[in-house]
């Protein structure tokens, strides 16, 4: 029997990894929605190849486009919030979570509610609404398979029955492109040189947050709230081959480890056919041919963004909402080259210095920090504006 897919955000770095896995093995797979945010053209071609039940553009005045470029298939076309909504709730075995930033946060919750199985790639979900979500996923019953490269890594060496056992996990960082830059240098470094990852093909926003390192910051929150470890038991280390994908540290000293060729469709494909495994055409690794294997500690004075998300995980309560978003208009700042590159991290910490953070009780108290702190982020992106 194939397994029913959903893909949120197929026209993305992670949509199309998952699209290319259930193309090599097309009798296992069976995919029935598919979504995408703006690109009509390329969510049409996957549509007509996979043909799905529901395809849905996100940009609603997109709708009639797509209506037409799929006029002559009986493929169902919807819109806008409630579209990607629908496509969530479709029945289907599996859904890749692959949408970026907070945007993903409400379809992926969706797929939670009706108790489905979810490779989740958007980590932004669980930095912006952590207990909540996590909340939501054992309310429903829903399986949380991790695809973000650290923590599927963790997930396949984090010994569940025994956590106890464990004395702390550590997430690999590549170090970006500015691994090695200078602090003066990296003052004007360009979204081109940013977006340009030594080691992952990936979106431009998870790219930058890779060269700031906000993106380990962000991982270090998802790591929370994923497994049972206190904060303090959660450790970063710049690993520039990002070969070793992560470590689980036990009591007894042993530290078992993930590796792998740096290709994202090793974890989806984990992910996919979870608890079995198939063949993902993913280069095989030869150590031999790797050489070395480095690691070194952070800097976070170059990388003061990883700061910030450890101060806000430890803070807790809205902190990481409010480092989230304010994080997505500095990035989209920077990417738009009306904010340099060391401003993104200042932009965030301002930010979080000028908002209280309270204890959300509900998904509206989320969206009002949220939204607040977009606020701000624009006023201080539109004040440094370059
Ligand atoms: P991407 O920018 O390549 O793709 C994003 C997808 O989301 C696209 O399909 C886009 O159409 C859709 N989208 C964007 N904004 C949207 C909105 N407002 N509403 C609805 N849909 C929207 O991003 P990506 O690199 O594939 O990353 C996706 C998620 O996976 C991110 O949360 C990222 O942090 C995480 N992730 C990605 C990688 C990777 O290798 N790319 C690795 C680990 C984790
Ligand atoms: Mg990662």
């Amino acid at each position: 029997m194939s397994k029913s897919v959903t893909i949120l955000g197929s026209t993305g770095s992670i949509g199309c990894s998952t699209l290319d896995l259930v193309a090599h093995h097309s009798n296992d797979f069976d995919v029935v929605a598919l979504t995408a945010h703006s690109n009509v053209a390329l969510l049409a071609q996957q549509a007509r190849q996979f043909n799905p039940k529901l395809a849905v553009i996100g940009q609603s005045h997109l709708e009639d486009d797509l209506r037409q470029a799929l006029a002559d298939t009986d493929i169902q076309v919807a819109a806008g919030e409630l579209g990607l909504r629908e496509a969530a709730q479709y029945p289907s075995d599996f859904v890749m979570a692959g949408i970026v930033g907070a945007a993903g946060l409400a379809p992926t919750l969706e797929a939670v509610r009706r108790g489905a199985t979810i490779g989740l790639a958007n980590k932004e979900c669980l930095v912006c609404a952590g207990e909540l979500f996590m909340s939501e996923v054992s309310k429903s019953g829903a399986r949380l398979l991790p695809v973000d490269s650290e923590h599927n890594a963790i997930y396949q060496v984090f010994d569940f029955d025994h956590p106890e056992s464990i004395e702390k996990i550590t997430l690999t960082a590549s170090g970006g492109p500015f691994r090695t830059t200078p602090l003066e240098a990296m003052s004007c470094v360009t979204p081109a040189q940013a977006v340009k990852h030594p080691n992952w093909d990936m979106g431009r926003k998870i790219s930058v947050d890779s060269a700031t390192l906000m993106n380990k910051g962000l991982e270090v929150i998802e790591a929370w709230h994923l497994f049972p470890v206190s904060k303090d038991q959660i450790d970063v280390v710049i690993h520039p081959q990002s070969v070793v994908h992560s470590l689980v540290s036990y009591v007894d000293g042993s530290v078992l480890a993930q590796l792998g060729s740096p290709d994202m469709r090793t974890p989806i494909s984990y992910a996919l056919n979870w608890p079995d495994r198939m063949d993902s055409k993913v280069e095989k690794l030869d150590l031999t041919s790797v050489g070395t294997l480095q690691f070194e500690a952070p800097d976070l004075i170059r990388f003061p963004a990883l700061k910030l998300a450890c101060q806000a995980l430890q803070t807790g309560g809205t902190a990481p909402t409010i480092l989230n978003a304010a994080n997505e208009v500095a990035v989209e700042g920077f990417l738009g080259e009306r904010l340099a590159f060391l401003d993104i991290p200042s932009t965030v910490e301002e930010v979080l210095g000028k908002l209280d953070v309270i204890h959300p009780t509900c998904l509206g108290d989320v969206h009002e920090a949220d939204q607040q702190a977009r606020q701000i982020a624009q006023q201080i992106v539109a004040r440094l504006g370059t």
